[in-house]
C-alpha cells in the first residue's frame, strides 16, 4: 500500500529485543527486522520508511518501553473553497 504517510516512528535499538511483534502486528506493513545486530546480540526492529498510518499498534505491543515513539503527522490544510461566485436575485446590485 502506498500513499501520503500519516506516521512516523523511531526505534531505540537500545531498548528493541528483536522480538519481532510490532513487525507482525503493523497493519500496512511498514515495519521489518534489520539484518544488523545489536548490542544486544538481536536484529531489531526499524522503520522501513514508507506508509506509517500512525495508528500506535506497534507501540501497544512492544513490551519494551520506550522501543517505539509514534508519531502523528498533522494533514495538510485543506485547499481554500473556492470563491463564491456573487450573483443570484439576492445579490446586490451596484
Ligand atoms: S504506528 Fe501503526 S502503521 Fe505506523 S509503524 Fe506502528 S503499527 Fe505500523
Ligand atoms: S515489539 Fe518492541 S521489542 Fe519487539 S521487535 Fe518491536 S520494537 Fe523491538
Amino acid at each position: 500500500m502506498s500513499g501520503q504517510a500519516r506516521g512516523n516512528i523511531t526505534i531505540d535499538v537500545e531498548e528493541c529485543k528483536g522480538c519481532g511483534l510490532c513487525v507482525e502486528s503493523c497493519p500496512p506493513k511498514c515495519l521489518e527486522l534489520a539484518p544488523e545486530l545489536s548490542s544486544y546480540g538481536v536484529h531489531p526492529a526499524r522503520y522501513t520508511g514508507h506508509d506509517c498510518t500512525g495508528c500506535g499498534i506497534c507501540f501497544y505491543c512492544c513490551p519494551e518501553p520506550g522501543a517505539i515513539i509514534v508519531y502523528r503527522l498533522a494533514p495538510p490544510p485543506k485547499a481554500v473553497a473556492s470563491q463564491v461566485q456573487s450573483g443570484g436575485e439576492h445579490a446586490p446590485t451596484v
